[in-house]
């Protein structure tokens, strides 16, 4: 599978880079996970946004779901534009929040409750779910390709959780929530670097990526999660485009 980061800063976009969304394709099928600002411009750059296949989303808040309308609109307007047959497209979300009802848009897309406690099967893809340390219900997502079996762990918007450590075991990438420096642990938010690396380190993983990132500080924060990191697991900043095959 591959997956390109379409925003990978936190709260809002910052250098010139998007908020928090990821494209994952496999067997030419197209998962967005989250969509927050600047996704839907990025995604354009890429690919038709018309062709992806779903949408998931971890929690509702603005940097994670400012361009879902701007999606929907698309799927709307495009077709009938251009004289193509109308898509619709689905949207996985969980129902802890009225904002769930809100994603319904007749004949642009459905709406479908994962139930955290099962396997959600989209596509090619495996989801299972764990519920994060948040201000509001947030879960990450554990996504395995059915055909190859590789996985990546996306820990979504989260405070430092033990049950990473077990949820992200061998991991073939993890992509983890990093957006503060050193010296702020222990949050009800967000992760510190050394705090992603200590999941890193304790999980086994193969690779981390880290994003949600600060406006500022991404090269010390790159530097505090090495420190945490055996020299043997590849560590990087997510940027909105870079690709990652897993
Ligand atoms: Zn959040
Ligand atoms: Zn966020």
């Amino acid at each position: 599978m591959k997956l390109t980061i379409l925003g990978c800063q936190g709260a809002y976009p910052a250098n010139s880079q998007a908020t928090t969304s990821y494209l994952l394709e496999s067997d030419n099928y197209f998962l967005l996970i989250d969509f927050g600002s600047g996704a839907f411009q990025n995604l354009a750059k890429i690919m038709e946004p018309t062709d992806i296949h779903a949408l998931i989303l971890t929690h509702y808040h603005h940097d994670h779901i400012a361009d879902v309308g701007v999606l929907q609109y698309a799927f709307q307007l495009k077709s009938s534009l251009e004289n193509k047959s109308k898509k619709e497209f689905v949207i996985y979300g969980h129902n802890h929040s009225d904002e769930f009802n809100r994603l319904v848009m007749p004949t642009v897309n459905q709406v479908e409750a994962y139930n955290p406690d099962e396997i959600l099967r989209v596509g090619p893809f495996k989801i299972t779910f764990l519920k994060t340390i948040h201000p509001v219900v947030c879960y990450a997502l554990r996504i395995e390709d059915k055909h190859t079996k590789k996985s990546i762990v996306f820990t979504a918007d989260s405070g430092y959780l033990a049950d990473f450590i077990t949820f992200a075991r061998q991991t073939d990438l993890l992509l983890a929530d990093a957006m503060f420096l050193n010296g702020k642990e222990n949050q009800s938010t967000h992760m510190s670097a050394q705090e992603v690396g200590k999941i890193a380190d304790l999980a086994q993983v193969k690779r981390v990526v880290l994003t949600h990132l600060p406006p500022l500080y991404q090269d010390l924060l790159l530097e505090q999660a090495k420190e945490v990191i055996p020299d043997n697991i590849p560590v990087t900043l997510a940027k909105d485009f870079d690709e990652y095959i897993i």
